[in-house]
Formats: C-alpha cells, sequence, structure tokens
C-alpha cells in the first residue's frame, strides 16, 4: 500500500510549515493527486487517519483531495488528449508514443491552520 510513504512524506511537510508558521494545529490539508499516482482514496484516507494521530497539530486535521486527470500530447501527430490510467494511445493517429502533460502530481494545493491569531496559509 504506497499510500502509507504518501501519507508520511505529506505529514511531514504539513507538520513542518505549521511549525514554521506558529500553529497550534492543522485544521485541513488540500492535495492535489493526478490518476496516474494510483491513490486508492479510501486507502488515503484510512492512513491519514491512523498517521495523523503521531503528532498533535495533526491530530484532527482533515484531509480533502482533489483529483487530476491524465492529459497526454501524442509525439507523433501534436493532439493533447484526456485518457484513463490505461489508454495512453492517441486518438487521433493511433501512436503510442505520448508524452503525459498531467496526471501525475501529487502536491499540497493549501493548508488551513489555526494559530492565536488564526490565519490562512496556502495559495
Ligand atoms: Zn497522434
Amino acid at each position: 500500500m504506497h499510500e502509507i510513504g504518501i501519507v508520511n512524506g505529506i505529514l511531514k511537510t504539513v507538520i513542518d510549515t505549521a511549525r514554521e508558521a506558529g500553529a497550534s494545529r492543522v485544521v485541513s490539508v488540500k492535495l492535489r493527486i493526478g490518476d496516474m499516482c494510483e491513490v486508492v482514496p479510501e486507502s488515503l484516507d484510512f492512513v491519514w487517519e491512523v498517521f495523523r494521530e503521531d503528532d498533535p497539530l495533526t491530530g484532527e486535521s482533515e484531509l480533502e483531495v482533489e483529483d487530476v486527470h491524465p492529459r497526454s500530447q501524442c509525439l507523433a501527430c501534436g493532439e493533447e488528449f484526456d485518457h484513463d490510467r490505461f489508454h495512453l494511445r492517441c486518438p487521433a493517429c493511433g501512436s503510442p508514443q505520448t508524452r503525459l502533460l498531467q496526471g501525475r502530481e501529487l502536491d499540497i494545493v493549501s493548508m488551513e491552520v489555526e494559530t492565536d491569531d488564526d490565519f490562512q496559509l496556502g495559495t
């Protein structure tokens, strides 16, 4: 279950960032995850709920996930197309030579923390 590694990496970044900001607790964390990462949402939620307990800062934090659907460009004809995890062939010319433009993201989009002054971090 590679969600464990993902969650631990994210929690580490979240906790470091929250600590630097002087947060007293993390309220929520928003992620953007590409379908090509093959993350199972149920597993991610489960692992999050287990590992967030490891630090009082994230003990009650909520996880929100935004899906990114894969999109590729054909190297033969230049066509850009949306696809799922399994269909990577160019729909215009049938070429299997394609370059992934998006769909492998694994980013923290924003996080909401509470401090004594109550401000929000994020982009
Ligand atoms: Zn093509």
